[in-house]
């Protein structure tokens, strides 16, 4: 029988420009950095193209990270009550929103909290405070909690603590804290429009005084907060400039009470090119997906993890993750694994070595002192 449908023109199937940007791969590969024209290429980059563009920043990803993705767990150990005015934050003075406030959790509920942060396959605890800076008992208080975490349980431990002088932060390097995160969060001259009571400069100082004692760097950025697409590549490449270890990338999740509450400007193909961005010009650096991947990237979230090889797992500061248990099954999915348990414990080292020489010493003279 004849068919009574009529005949489907055929349509030019669109073809995504693979070899420019496994060219770019190449280029980053061998060395070369990205260019500032490159980076802002990337961002701008047509939807079509972004299968081409993912599959080239992969290749980028996996020649340092391989298929694996490290998970990070925070601890909002001090709650809401800042005097700053950063327009994002729904725990500063100017914001109205509806959070938990509260002041320094005591050791024993941080030290739970880290537990917990082992128990869910995370690499690395983050203490997180919210406020302009801590006083030097509050770092006194973070010396005392970090030593015990590293004493018992396999985590690196960074510390967001706002502002840190100097001395602090060689208080903290010398308590084993292995980096401290203090953002960017945005370029040098879109800072001014979400912050007031600090500079962009402040933040600077900080990090030179983390990376003088001798910690690494954790330092990104919000995108969506009204910026323009060159205030994005800035922040990337100002980050490199910095040799910024790990990068947290976060996207605007609009909390009501704040002055963002009503900015929506992010779609997930956006935010997948933002990660490219991030790791064709960061190649060496951890790149994670932070806070609004679940709000802002949806169901191209498993997508987001072809450029960067973190994210955090369970809550963020004052808004809920999805599951562990979802992510997991979203790694697995993809066909990567999670990094196994951080560094050794102080005390798992002693015993190991204590072992090692009561077997030295079992047969011979020099009772494990033998080097
Ligand atoms: S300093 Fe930190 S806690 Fe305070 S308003 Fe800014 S981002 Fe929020």
């Amino acid at each position: 029988m004849e068919s009574t449908l009529a005949p489907v023109a055929p349509t030019a199937i669109p073809v995504a420009p693979n070899v420019a940007w496994d060219k770019l791969a190449d280029k980053v590969l061998a060395g070369v950095p990205l260019s500032a024209a490159e980076a802002l290429s990337v961002l701008r980059c047509e939807d079509r193209e972004l299968p081409a563009l993912l599959a080239a920043t992969y290749r980028v990803r996996y020649e340092r990270w391989g298929n694996d993705v490290q998970l990070y767990y925070l601890r909002n150990a001090k709650s809401g009550l800042c005097p700053e005015d950063c327009g994002y934050c729904s725990q500063s003075k100017i914001s109205d929103a509806e959070i938990p406030k509260y002041r320094w959790n005591d050791e024993e509920t941080l030290l739970a909290s880290a537990r917990k942060a082992a128990e869910t396959k995370a690499r690395t605890f983050c203490i997180v405070a919210s406020g302009r800076g801590p006083s030097d008992r509050e770092v006194d208080h973070v010396v005392k909690v970090v030593k015990k975490i590293k004493e018992t349980l396999p985590l690196n431990v960074c510390c967001c603590l706002g502002l840190l002088n100097p001395n602090q932060a060689e208080q903290l390097a010398e308590a084993g804290v292995d980096r401290i995160n203090h953002n960017l969060n945005t370029s040098e001259r879109f800072y001014p429009e979400i912050c007031s009571t600090h500079t962009y400069e402040d933040r600077l100082d900080t990090l030179k005084a983390v990376r003088n004692a001798g910690m690494e760097l954790c330092s990104g950025g919000i995108v969506g907060m009204g910026e323009a697409d060159q205030d994005v590549v800035d922040l990337a490449l100002a980050l490199r400039e910095l040799g910024v270890e790990s990068i947290p990338v976060n996207f605007l999740h609009p909390i009501d009470g704040t002055p963002l509450e009503a900015v929506q400007k992010l779609n997930p193909r956006y935010c997948l090119k933002v990660l490219c961005l991030f790791r064709l010009a960061n190649p060496q650096s951890e790149i994670r997906i932070a806070g609004g991947r679940e709000l802002q990237l949806r169901w191209l979230q498993p997508q987001g993890l072809y450029a960067a090889n973190s994210m955090f797992v369970s809550d963020y500061l004052t808004t809920k993750g999805q599951s562990p248990e979802d992510d997991y099954r979203m790694i697995e999915d993809l066909g990567f694994t999670v990094t196994g348990p951080g560094p050794e414990t102080a005390a798992g080292i002693r015993a190991a070595e204590e072992a090692a020489a009561a077997q030295c010493g079992s047969h011979c003279e020099s009772a494990g002192h033998c080097g």
